[in-house]
């Protein structure tokens, strides 16, 4: 449901959430009991560019387009040296 704001004429804002179809022009303030009227208000965008954005758009581009990994990502691989022998340098490698 979206979230609505409402102004009273004493200054307080205050927001509640209503059904669009349902949605008053007007209610009554929680603090002095007068008729607050609706305001416009801008719709909350904040959640794009989120890590919680992220994740999802990730997630759903994932079942679309996998990534492809092709190695191990990060420092380059090193081969582990088994033998101090200098004989074994000049065997072939794979
Ligand atoms: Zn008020």
């Amino acid at each position: 449901m979206p979230l609505y704001d409402f102004r009273c004429p004493e200054g307080t804002v205050f927001e509640s959430t209503f059904p669009m179809a349902m949605v008053p022009d007007s209610m009554a303030c929680p603090e002095c009991q007068q008729q607050a009227r609706r305001q416009m208000s801008p719709p909350r965008l904040s959640i794009a560019g989120s890590a919680e954005f992220r994740l999802i758009d990730s997630t759903k581009r994932s079942a679309h387009e996998p990534e492809v990994v092709t190695g191990r990502t990060g420092a380059a691989r090193q081969a582990t040296r088994y033998t101090h022998n200098p004989l074994h340098q000049k065997l072939p490698r794979p």
